[in-house]
């Protein structure tokens, strides 16, 4: 029996033309897609002309699901893996399913592509020599205490953040590291309304602030 295989297959975060020929030549070739959201990876895949059986795999059915997929690799399958926008298992489902994999010895090999951080943190202007990556802060339990480990950081903070916590984040990183510390933000990113902000974080908040924030954030932070 041929050895089953999980291949990681970054998607575009907003433009279509950023799916890569090999994420494209991998995902035909693919048994099964297992996909975040069937709905949105179905779309996807009915624009590049692919029709594949999909499997549902996403942050309420990780646990549940991830036997059957292990089971399926074990018997040979190779699948592909994708997330609703950019690469699997950054700050998206994925992680549990590379480690067990890992564990059991099946192979799972990853594709460079489409991630937001990686395009906002070199377009910010700020050191990307040495970088933390921080994905979406704690909501209520644990952000004042993940801010504080971040106050002493010297290396450039990458945060994801949605349209509705946005203004209260920024204000958040004002009073961490004071409203002078230089800071990026890129709203957008590869879509219609694609923007990029530099200044100090003082600077994004009032921006910011001045009306409802519409779409997806990242927000890059200079170390101290
Ligand atoms: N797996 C994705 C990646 O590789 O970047 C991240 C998925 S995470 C659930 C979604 C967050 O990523 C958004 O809230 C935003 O912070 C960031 N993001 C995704 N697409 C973006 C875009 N086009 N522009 C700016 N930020 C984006």
């Amino acid at each position: 029996m041929p050895a089953g295989k999980l291949v990681l297959v970054p998607t575009p975060i907003g433009n279509l033309e950023d799916i890569t020929l090999r994420a494209i030549t991998v995902l035909k070739g693919a048994d099964a897609v297992v996909a975040e959201d069937t709905r949105t990876s179905g779309r996807l895949l009915q624009h590049l002309a692919i029709s594949k059986p999909l499997i549902a795999f996403h942050a309420h059915n990780e646990h549940h699901v991830l036997e059957n997929i292990l089971a399926r690799l074990r018997h040979g399958a190779q699948l592909a893996l994708v997330s609703d926008a950019g690469t699997p298992a950054i700050s998206d489902p994925g992680f549990l399913l590379v480690r067990a994999c890992v564990r059991e010895g099946i192979a799972v090999e990853t594709l460079p592509g489409p991630t937001a951080f990686v395009p906002a943190l070199v377009n910010s202007g700020l050191p990307c020599d040495r970088f933390v990556f921080e994905g979406f802060l704690p909501v209520k339990k644990g952000r004042r205490t993940r801010l504080d480990e971040l106050r002493t950081e010297t290396r450039t903070m990458i945060l994801y953040e949605s349209p509705h916590r946005i203004a209260r984040t920024l204000a958040d990183l004002c009073a961490t590291f004071g409203a002078d510390r230089p800071a990026s933000i890129s709203r957008e990113l590869t879509k219609l309304h694609e923007e990029g902000v530099r200044g100090t974080l003082g600077e994004l908040l009032a921006h910011f602030s001045a009306k409802e924030p519409k779409g997806e954030f990242v927000v890059c932070v200079a170390g101290i």
